[in-house]
């Protein structure tokens, strides 16, 4: 056949391409469709493809590449264009140079593909029982890399060396899940697993697996070394074991999460929806929140006080399998830390961990980026982010306009991450965790590192949010010191809108409405906010409405024990003698370790203590007025708490939250609510109290627009809240909530980010 008769077409293809077996893949259906040309990775996340032969042939190379694709991979952007042809012979995978892979994309870790697990169950597979099975399409990646790109010799992978049959599978073009595929392994050239007891001596079994498997299901505690850290693995069933787990790990009533063997056992502990199905067996497998099934063989101290309860399916063969040797085939799979700390990754966890695990499974494989359990739950049917990390972390997240500079941001305080950003791409790091204990300042700062490592980052603008007192602001204000570059401090709620609206794709230039539902950050007027109605660009905020001010006597204390929030706010309204007497009646005084003497320091101190504009602040004061929960004792408890009750519930007739002069009336509202605690529901005042609120915020963004035609864009960490939502929706209809990106302070950093890689300074 003549050149003539050919016919050529280069295609770049973009998105999540590499390290998801995309050129294997692309070499074979160009095998299939008889094509000829080239497949190579260029830089960013593109792949290039050439390729030419009979137009027949480059049809239905066309067609396969639209209907087929590893199921990793993500095309965001087909490129098409008709080249001359030039005569290749054959199709090959191009080797890609140093220089053009300098900006690839870091992939993900990605759960166990049905390929790999079916050989992990197939007796007359090589890889049968095999804990470590992975493929192209599969496996751990960001979470065993030392370095980019993503090559063999730069992973945790690079201690075991193929044995020959792997070596011919890794080299074999027909072999679609294999060839090329960076992190196989067998049960010959593979990782090791062993068991150990409580005191590090090795517990003699022949599978270390079914060894342990069986001492969960006699009531002991284990912890499995994993992906991105340990687990602690315990039955879910068995009330006396959860309580024992609490005790050990100091976590009274923090949700724990479940691992369940698959959709049938998932279906047996709760009810997942389609959309819960799909996140569940998505190739991120985070943990999702799924209403509880309320017949389910799961102890009620699992989540205690909750509506969902948060489950994951089995993402390497080892939990699949270590699952499948279970009695219930559900476990307890909480991250394996004490208290506060990171996740544990390597031989520290024997020391950290003990107390906590009588056992112990491990591997020889190093976990050298630690990536917890992702959480997502659905609000208004749209998947939001809890947590950011395994599986989505470090994936970048592209913008509608191209950054004036590179930046490093610090984020927050609270379930924090940091982000780096270049050109049009932001990459937050995974979810981190508090700032309050060094461990997890290092942890932040090396997850940076790494970032900046492989983008070779150079940082002309260092972000951080506006609070003098967070750690994380006095390092970056160091950092750009050190580097000669400005330090951009950025409020905490326009950080939380920035974040949405570029996740949404919001254009440089647009203005939206944002609606901040948080729990609290930094105020431009020195105080607490957390219920902020702002018009923003991405330089900018102008403050048009907010909740009104409530007392915080104490301070922190008073959101540990939000008792002293409602005694100071009643005593505002009515005078502390007045308020004490209302508080009595409620029982408060004996959710407070100081009783009755406390409840009326707080009432007395009401005008001088701290003031907060915060949604999340009210909903703990309501959820304390309405005996739901009147000591937090994890982040966001007596709002998620008062969620949970209002399952179910209606509204109250002429309960409602006023709106005058740009704020929402709350401290009238919290006396209300405490006169009408005797006669209506608990499900009832709950499920109005937050609906309310939303429609409340609701009206403030309405007056605010005007005539104007803005998206409204909502974000913060109680924005999650379904009844918040439904409320504002009501008001305001169509609303925008961050994609991929989380709306709490986990997210904040891209908003810091792009704020400080846009604004205008010398
Ligand atoms: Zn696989
Ligand atoms: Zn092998």
């Amino acid at each position: 056949m003549g050149l003539k008769a050919r016919r050529a077409v280069l295609i770049r293809i973009t998105g999540l391409v590499q390290g998801v077996g995309f050129r294997p893949f692309i070499h074979r259906i160009a095998r299939r469709s008889g094509v000829r040309g080239y497949v190579k990775n260029l830089g960013g996340s593109e792949v290039e493809v050439w390729a030419e032969g009979a137009d027949g042939a480059v049809r239905r190379f066309l067609e396969l590449l639209e209907h087929e694709r590893p199921p990793p991979a993500e095309l965001d952007e087909v490129n098409v264009i008709e080249v001359e042809p030039r005569g290749y012979r054959e199709f090959r995978i191009l080797r890609s140079g140093r220089q053009v892979t300098r900006r690839s994309q870091i992939p993900p870790d990605i759960g166990v593909c049905e390929h790999c697990l079916r050989e992990v169950l197939d007796p007359s597979s090589r890889w049968y029982r095999y804990a470590f099975n992975s493929c192209a399409w599969c496996g751990p990646r960001f979470s065993m890399m030392y370095s980019t790109p993503y090559d063999r010799e730069n992973t945790a992978m690079r201690a075991f060396p193929l044995c020959d049959e792997c070596r011919r599978e890794y080299s074999d073009p027909d072999n679609l899940r294999r060839f090329h595929a960076q992190g196989i392994s067998c049960p010959r050239c593979g990782p090791k697993l062993w068991l150990l007891d409580g005191r590090g001596r090795e517990i003699a079994c022949e599978d270390p697996i079914r060894e342990a498997a069986r001492l969960v299901d006699e009531g002991f505690i284990v912890a499995v070394k994993g992906v991105g850290g340990f687990h602690i693995a315990a039955l879910a069933s068995d009330d006396d074991v959860v309580a024992e787990l609490r005790r050990r790990k100091h976590r009274p009533q923090k949700p724990f999460a479940i691992m369940a063997l698959d959709l049938e056992v998932v279906g047996r502990i709760a009810r997942p929806c389609e959309k819960h199905v799909e996140l569940l067996c998505s190739p991120q497998r985070p943990i999702v929140l799924v209403p509880k099934r309320e017949e389910a063989p799961v102890s009620e101290l699992v989540a205690p006080g909750l509506a969902e309860i948060g489950v994951m399916l089995p993402y390497t063969p080892l939990h699949y399998l270590l699952l499948m040797e279970t009695r219930d085939k559900f476990l307890i799979m909480t991250s394996g830390n004490r208290r506060g700390l990171p996740i544990c990754t390597g031989v520290e966890a024997l020391e950290e961990l003990k107390g906590i695990a009588d056992y112990f499974l491990l591997h020889n494989r190093e976990i050298v980026n630690r990536v917890d359990d992702s959480v997502v739950r659905l609000t208004d049917g749209i998947p939001q982010l809890l947590r950011r990390a395994r599986g989505y972390a470090p994936r970048w997240i592209r913008v509608p306009f191209k950054l004036e500079r590179e930046v490093i941001a610090l984020g927050a305080h609270l379930s924090n991450a940091g982000a780096v950003a270049f050109e049009d791409r932001v990459i937050p790091t995974q979810y981190v965790g508090d700032m309050d204990c060094l461990e997890n300042v290092e942890f932040l700062l090396s997850a940076l590192k790494f970032l900046e490592e492989c983008y070779k980052l150079s940082a002309k603008a260092i972000a951080s949010d506006a609070h003098p007192g967070y750690v994380t602001t006095r390092l970056a204000a160091s950092k750009a010191s050190q580097l000669g570059v400005p330090h951009i401090r950025v409020q905490h709620h326009h950080a939380h809108i920035v974040s949405a609206m570029a996740s949404v794709g919001i254009q440089a230039d647009e203005e939206v409405l944002g609606v901040a539902i948080d729990g609290a950050g930094y105020g431009a007027d020195g105080k607490i906010w957390g219920g902020e109605v702002m018009v923003a660009s991405y330089t900018g905020y102008e403050r048009v409405g907010h909740l009104e001010y409530i007392p915080l006597p104490g301070g922190d204390r008073a959101t540990i024990y939000p008792a002293r929030i409602v005694a100071a706010t009643l005593s505002l309204e009515l005078g502390p003698e007045h308020a004490l007497k209302i508080c009595e009646k409620l029982g408060l005084h004996h959710s407070l370790p100081g009783g009755r003497a406390e409840l009326a320091l707080a009432a007395r101190s009401a005008p001088s203590a701290p003031q907060a504009s915060s949604v999340g602040r009210f909903l703990d004061a309501a959820s304390a007025i309405l005996g739901i929960c009147r000591e937090r004792t994890y982040e966001g408890e007596p709002a998620m708490k008062l969620e949970a009750a209002a399952r179910g519930g209606g509204l109250v007739g002429g309960l409602k939250l006023e709106v005058e002069d740009g704020r929402v009336v709350v401290r009238e509202y919290l006396l209300r609510l405490a006169e009408a605690v005797d006669e209506h529901s608990v499900k009832d005042l709950a499920y109005t109290t937050q609906v309310r609120l939303g429609e409340a915020l609701g009206l403030l963004a309405r007056e605010a627009l005007g005539d104007a035609h803005m998206p409204v864009v909502v974000s913060g960490g109680a924005a999650v809240n379904d009844y918040i939502i439904k409320g504002l929706k009501k008001t305001v209809g169509k609303l925008l909530l961050p994609r991929g990106i989380p709306p709490g302070d986990g997210g904040i950093a891209v908003g810091q980010a792009v704020v400080a890689g846009l604004s205008f300074f010398e």
